[in-house]
């Protein structure tokens, strides 16, 4: 008994790793992304660690995407609460005018990591500068400096790093001592995204993707219960986008009815961000019911429901293709290694599309258990994390009215 005593006493004073007996473990955040879920798959194939997630915890029937359905735009509303319009990063690929500078995504890319990108606080900012400590192991933007503030740990976006040793980084970083532990962590896992562009959302590789990221929150839910804090951390699952199949049938040739030698193209399927380098209205008249596929709307025009109006970055004339459809030239799908890009599935398309519904489910103390709740627009979750964690959000967009019902308190 003694013995039992004195060990005990020698782990408190060197920081026992797991202090999270302890009954201050404070509300705690884990935000995880996994690209390109959509709304449906729970269902397509056995996934027992989701369900446990679900089952014991809310789960929104759909996360509803902000337009473009693309990652990083959604990504960023996701942690900001804005629209992309006004967290500026209203496309994968985008120019400003006043920088006269291109944006692009992907590993390596250096736009990412300046700053002067990004509009709006990310959760991880508001944390940071009301003291709380943020930790991120991959999240778009995550590794830029933001308004002068980083987290305090992250790391520069590497695909090659396995998703188990994403996940073990999340629990090192949760095995902390207690002045330490971060408040907020994220994680990010592309697999899904890429398998489903490649394969298509009801193929076999992709029920076997979903497995594989069932397997990869189960292994962050052992490593939770043998911690003994697997209720008492908050774990946030979303994704950014859902995902629709596209035919080598359903292209809308650009080319068909303009001369690309008078635009430059910023952007290209399924939302196409075009600049004339002459006259606007001329591209205009030529695009606009050109297609009974496409839709085209000069900047200002669009409707004011996909929230795609007023930012720099959005060009001239926008032209979205309709579910499934994708837009290119002929010049393009005449090379070899383009023929067959365009019988695979994709995102980018307008949010009103169920096919483009993404995840929302909360697992932990702040959650309600069994809760099955409408489809959200994803504008509301950063509201939401800033009540779990007692933060004075930022401006936003959002409300936390819309989350409330998933939430205890
Ligand atoms: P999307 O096809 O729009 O779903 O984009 C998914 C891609 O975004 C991934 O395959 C990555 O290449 C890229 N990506 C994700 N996170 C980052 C990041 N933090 N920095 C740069 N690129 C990223
Ligand atoms: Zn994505
Ligand atoms: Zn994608």
């Amino acid at each position: 008994m003694k013995m039992l005593f004195v060990f005990c006493g020698i782990l408190i004073l060197t920081g026992c790793p797991h202090d999270e007996k302890a009954d201050n473990f404070s509300p705690t955040v884990i935000l995880i992304s996994m690209d390109g879920f959509r709304w449906d798959y729970f269902n397509k194939t056995n996934t027992p660690n989701f369900d446990e997630l679900i089952d014991g915890g809310s789960k929104a029937e759909a996360l509803i995407p902000s337009f473009p359905s693309k990652t990083f735009p959604n990504h960023i509303t996701i942690v900001t609460g804005r629209y992309p319009e006004n967290h500026g990063i209203v496309a994968n690929k985008m120019y400003d005018p006043d920088f006269d500078e291109y944006y692009y995504i992907g590993q390596g890319s250096a736009p990412v990591l300046d700053g002067k990108w990004y509009n709006a606080e990310p959760i991880w900012v508001t944390a940071e500068k009301q003291n709380q400590t943020a930790m991120t192991m991959f999240w778009p933007i995550s590794e830029a400096e933001i308004m002068g503030v980083r987290p305090s740990e992250y790391f520069v976006y590497d695909g090659s790093v396995s998703r188990n040793d994403r996940v073990d980084q999340i629990l090192k970083w949760l095995d902390y001592p207690s002045s330490k532990r971060p408040r907020f962590l994220t994680t990010y896992f592309s697999h899904l995204d890429d398998v489903g562009h490649r394969h298509g959302p009801d193929s076999d590789e992709v029920k076997s993707a979903i497995r594989e990221m069932d397997r990869t929150v189960g292994r962050l839910m052992d490593g939770l219960k043998s911690r003994e804090i697997f209720q008492k951390v908050n774990i946030i699952l979303v994704s950014d986008h859902g995902m629709a199949t596209t035919s080598s049938d359903s292209i809308i040739f650009l080319d068909d009815y303009i001369d690309m030698d008078k635009v430059i193209m910023v952007d290209w399927t399924p939302v196409a961000a075009i600049r004339p380098k002459g006259s606007i209205d001329s591209i205009h008249s030529k695009l606009h019911n050109a297609h009974p596929n496409l839709t085209v709307y000069k900047k200002g025009e669009a409707p004011a429901r996909l929230h795609y109006s007023s930012n720099r970055r959005i060009q001239p004339i926008t032209a979205i293709a309709d579910e499934h459809w994708s837009i290119t030239t002929h010049d393009y799908t005449s090379q070899d290694d383009h023929a067959d890009k365009y019988s695979g599935a994709t995102h980018g398309y307008d949010p009103v599309y169920p096919s483009m519904g993404g995840i929302f489910v909360g697992h932990g103390p702040a959650f309600n258990k069994g809760l099955l709740g409408p489809g959200i627009t994803n504008i509301h979750l950063y509201e939401m994390m800033c009540k779990i964690l007692s933060l004075t959000p930022a401006e936003n967009d959002g409300s936390i009215d819309s989350t409330r019902i998933f939430l205890i308190n």
